[in-house]
Parts: structure tokens; sequence; C-alpha cells
């Protein structure tokens, strides 16, 4: 271990602050190409499951659904209306307040859900561990 330490303190004088400052930079820059790439991984499935406060009550897979609108209605009267076109999902339209889950458009990435908060509403690809849905 010490003659490794010694062998890099001799390393063309480069202070340990440097050295950290340079490691720092080159793990922001790896994170930051890794987080890009799972925002633009495309979906390897064409399952997918309408989450409500965590639990499933659609799951579809999209390869075999035809197209059509239809509307999800909560206890309270709120709704959302689901449309499905040529093996895309979307939220089409929906009374909550912000219309976020509107404004989301295509469901496309498994990492970025359709989600509408007011609603506790939730589309996602199916990543096979619809079980564990207790976390948050
Ligand atoms: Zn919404």
């Amino acid at each position: 271990m010490g003659e490794t330490e010694r062998n890099a303190a001799k390393d063309g004088g480069i202070t340990p602050a440097v050295r950290i400052c340079m490691i720092f930079a080159a793990v922001l820059f790896v994170s930051a190409v890794i987080a890009v790439i799972l925002m633009h991984r495309p979906a390897e499935s064409s399952r997918v499951v309408i989450i409500r406060e965590n639990g499933v009550i659609y799951s579809l897979d999209l390869a075999n659904e035809p197209d059509r609108t239809f509307r999800i209605t909560a206890e309270d009267g709120s709704w959302n209306e689901v449309t499905i076109d040529n093996g895309t999902i979307c939220i089409s339209d929906a009374d909550c307040p912000d219309l976020t889950c509107v404004h989301t458009g295509v469901l496309r990435s498994e990492s970025v859900p359709i989600v509408c908060l007011p609603h506790k509403l939730v589309i996602r690809f199916d990543d096979g561990d619809t079980e564990a849905a207790d976390e948050g």
C-alpha cells in the first residue's frame, strides 16, 4: 500500500487536491453519460401497466391492443382518458389541474413513465417487478 502511494506522489507533481478534482470531473462526466443513455433507452417490451395508488388496474400488451380510447374514472369522479394508437399509449385528456400527464405525450421510455400526480396514476412499461411497487 505505502509503495503505491509513494509512486503516485512522484507522478508529475499533481497535488492531491487537483487529483481529487480530476477524479470528481471524470465521475461527473461518466454519470452524465449514463444518465443520458438511461433516459433515451428505448422500451424493450410492449407490455404496459396502468397503476393507481400502487395497484395495477390495467395490464396491456400494446402489440396486441386495438386502437381505442377509454376513460379511467376514480371513486371521487376524477378521470384520465387513455388513448391507444398504433401500438403507442398516451393520456389524451384528463380533468387534473396541471395536465402534466397529457403534456407528457406518448409513453416511449422504460425510465420515463407517464405520471398524473393529482390522480396518483402512472402508466409505464412493465419491467417485470410490478409486485414490488411499495417504494414511495
Ligand atoms: Zn394529470
